[in-house]
């Protein structure tokens, strides 16, 4: 399906065609169609998917139809990333419009506060916020969302793992109750659809296919022990040697500097650097521009990197760990591959690591070609899955037989979910 068979303005249009865009992309061929007649939607769609212009197409839609008068537009974001790269996707829309917008998020200088609060003041009509950054702009009195229309919370099951939900309520309470609201979120886990009930109107729900990693990912992994990994990277970096970004990924940000350090010491020469939460916004912009203008060849980051943010051309993505979570794999080969390119994704899997990997092969339905290590790295543990045993059913007895509720088994404690990033 082409875009101009959506009910979409030229100059709508035009943009999309300057930014090269043919085919619509399965999930903007359900949703537009759906969001441009005002309904609320609820979509499940991966990262790489096309979900941005998903709802930000019928945002400008609207806005162009029907006119733009101070903030109509709000999208809830996890990360300032996103925030950012959602606001240059917008740019780009909306270049033959008279919309604006401005991205909000936390930073360290002044400068930026008081440019968030002037596009508050003067009613930007399209604001693209990090839940904290924008409660603090909102205490302070001065956001006008009367004419608040659209409401788009991006990559929620993220928000919700990072423990934004209480910011997300608080923020609801600030915007209109008659408005469209969509959601996007890479699962539907049980608490995004209990938060989509809570927010969204009788929403249309799409579900494009389950979460799998993009066609165009070649994915392999090797067994390897701790000690074996950087040796692999100056293996795997030797193989290719055409390859001008990488990225490297674990779970840990206390590993970060360790690995970099390794590489660098590992192949000289080589422009390595590391990216996390714990970096300056500055710094993590500045070392986000190298790597895209590929000057930095191989990056090191944990999965704040590995939603959203969209970076064209990473050739290899290395999981120097396996994700805790499935469903972070999945967003972390992601990065390679966009849009329909093709990109290789490499796993090191520790002896300890297995049973993850057997959960994440489970999720993404086929079974990753383990590769053997190179000899000269020495013995590589052993891929070894061990079978769960099937629980055997407890005898509560006869004494205690009127306890038990029938067929409601909660589990006794119910594990607190947390942001992964240690
Ligand atoms: P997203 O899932 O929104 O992060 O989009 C992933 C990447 O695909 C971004 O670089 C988009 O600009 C690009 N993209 C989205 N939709 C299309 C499309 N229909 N055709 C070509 N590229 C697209």
């Amino acid at each position: 399906m082409t875009f101009d068979e959506f009910n979409i303005d030229e100059t709508l249009l035009d943009a999309i065609s300057y930014m090269h865009f043919e085919k619509a992309s399965p999930i903007q061929e359900k949703a537009i169609p759906v969001a441009l007649e005002g309904r609320d939607v609820l979509a499940c769609a991966q990262t790489g998917t096309g979900k941005t212009a998903t709802f930000l197409l019928p945002i400008l839609q609207d806005l162009v139809k029907n006119g733009a008068h101070g903030t109509t537009s709000l999208v809830i974001v996890p990360t300032r990333e996103l925030a950012i790269q959602i606001d240059q996707e917008l740019q780009g829309f909306s270049y033959f419009t008279n919309t604006n917008s401005k991205a909000v998020y936390g930073g360290d200088k002044g400068k930026d506060w008081d440019e968030q609060k002037k596009a508050f003041t003067e009613g930007t009509n399209v604001i693209i916020a990090t839940p904290g950054r924008l409660i603090a702009h909102l205490r302070l009195g001065y956001v006008n969302f009367r004419h608040l229309r659209h409401l788009v919370l991006d990559e929620a099951d993220r928000m919700l793992d990072m423990g934004f939900i209480d910011d997300i309520r608080q923020i609801l309470s600030y915007v209109p109750a008659k408005r469209q609201t969509m959601m996007f979120s890479a699962t539907m886990a049980p608490e995004i659809q209990k938060l989509a009930k809570t927010i969204l109107n009788n929403p249309e729900t799409i579900q494009i296919a389950i979460a799998k990693p993009a066609e165009g990912v070649t994915q392999s992994a090797y067994m390897a022990h701790p000690h074996q990994k950087i040796g692999l990277i100056t293996h795997i970096l030797a193989q290719h040697p055409d390859f001008e970004s990488v990225l490297i990924f674990t779970s840990t940000k206390k590993n970060i500097s360790s690995i970099v350090s390794a590489i660098k010491r590992a192949i000289r020469g080589i422009q390595v650097e590391g990216i996390s939460s714990d970096f300056e916004q500055n710094d993590r912009e500045e070392v986000l521009l190298r790597f895209r203008a590929k000057q930095t060849k191989v990056l090191v980051a944990t999965d704040v990197l590995s939603r959203g943010i969209d970076i064209k051309g990473i050739n290899l993505v290395i999981n120097f760990d396996v994700p805790r979570d499935a469903a972070d794999y999945v967003h972390r080969v992601g990065r390679t591959a966009r849009a329909d390119a093709k990109g290789e994704a490499i796993t090191f899997i520790s002896e300890s690591d297995i049973p993850r990997f057997v959960r994440i092969e489970t999720l993404i339905e086929r079974s990753v070609d383990k590769l053997p290590l190179p000899p000269e790295l020495g013995e590589a543990p052993e891929w070894k899955v061990v079978e769960r045993k099937p629980r055997k059913k407890k005898f509560y007895g006869k004494g205690n037989r009127n306890k038990k509720s029938s067929g409601n088994h909660k589990p006794f404690f119910r594990k607190k979910k947390q942001n992964t990033e240690k």
